[in-house]
């Protein structure tokens, strides 16, 4: 495993250029690619699925946090596994009864953020391919692959399941700690690329991601294609989001109509809705430094889970590497 691009990495769309095999970090603060787990998962695409850990955004409502926010709980991280081992081992499990049972037809690499650790998966991949060259292959994307290892990935992909988290640029900074840009980018190639896309996946979270921020990335997709996959999320209360109310089924209900209206052919939503939790107050002092009043309400989640900035760039924050939001504990922290 000599992966010397990560002696410049620019893997993601931070484009960081730190060197991690010398132990210098960029925001994901990875050095060697990590497996945190490996396991048959039922939910579609049924898939044996590879949760790689780190990740280059830090989203308020994480729900892989304690593999994500590595190294902080490195507990739940397996580490550098060999990746003809993965390969052996997931191949095996796709073809075995119990992958069988549930359907399985593919590897799934998630995270975290599994850009992070992009050239271990072109390793798995190939090695899994000469193995047994139907295993087909998913990539998990938060939409924040530098172009060129989107290009990459999308060359070693069958299936793509793409988050897009927010359409303004503002209600992104806040919810994840990076711009929008590069995603809608990626949106756009995503569609140019429309057979390989399982779905988008857009989570669903009252006051923060609900129906003017939905209208706008409807909106977004339909110019692109009306026709693309769409998939709405129930948000469940998690991370630095542990005492926000889930999304109602009413709420979950509203976004297929409007998403529908809107003009895409393809959506549903899946997932547990009405969790309860309680709606904030948000001071003042912060309404006033948004035009939007939903990035207010990250940005306040934020501040309370120890991010020491109102605007939020993790890429660019002098505190990137001793966030205190990456120490979050949910629960635990008030
Ligand atoms: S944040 Fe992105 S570019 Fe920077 S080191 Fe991590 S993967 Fe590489
Ligand atoms: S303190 Fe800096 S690195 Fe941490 S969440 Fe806030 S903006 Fe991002």
């Amino acid at each position: 495993m000599e992966y010397k691009e990560l002696e410049n990495c620019k893997l993601c769309a931070w484009e960081c250029g730190v060197d991690r095999l010398a132990g210098e970090q960029g925001v994901c603060l990875a050095g060697l690619p990590k497996v945190a787990s490996c396991q048959l998962h039922p939910a579609p695409p049924q898939s044996y699925t590879i949760f790689c850990s780190s990740c280059n955004f830090r989203c308020l409502n994480c729900q892989n946090w304690e593999i994500a926010h590595y190294p902080f709980t490195q507990y739940k991280i397996k580490g550098i596994v060999n990746p003809e081992h993965v390969a052996r081992v997931g191949v095996q499990a796709v073809n075995s009864n119990a992958g069988q049972m549930i359907g399985a037809d593919r590897f799934f690499f998630s995270g975290g953020s599994p850009t992070v650790s992009l050239p271990w998966i072109e390793e798995v991949v190939q090695c899994a391919k000469t193995l047994d060259p139907d295993i087909k292959i998913n990539f998990d994307t938060n939409g924040f692959p530098s172009k060129n290892s989107f290009r990459r990935i999308i060359s070693i992909s069958d299936s793509l399941t793409f988050d897009i988290k927010a359409y303004n640029d503002e209600v992104h900074r806040t919810l994840t700690g990076a711009p929008v840009e590069p995603v809608l980018t990626n949106v756009q190639e995503m569609a140019r690329q429309k057979d390989q896309l399982w779905e988008f996946r857009i989570l669903v979270i009252p006051n923060i991601v609900d129906l003017p921020e939905i209208q706008a990335i409807t909106e977004f997709i339909v110019s692109l294609d009306e026709t693309l996959p769409v998939s709405f999320l129930t948000f469940r209360p998690n991370f630095c989001l542990d005492t926000h109310p889930g999304a109602s089924r009413e709420l979950m209900e509203a976004v297929v109509t409007l998403a529908r209206r809107t003009g895409l052919t393809n959506v549903h939503w899946a997932g547990f809705s009405g969790i309860p939790g309680v709606n904030p107050s948000i001071p003042q002092r912060i309404k006033d430094q948004f035009s939007l009043q939903n990035s207010a309400v990250a940005a306040f989640y934020a501040q309370r889970a120890g991010c020491r900035q109102i605007h939020r760039d993790c890429g660019k924050c002098s505190f990137k590497l001793t966030c205190d939001l990456k120490g979050y504990y949910p629960c635990q922290s008030r």
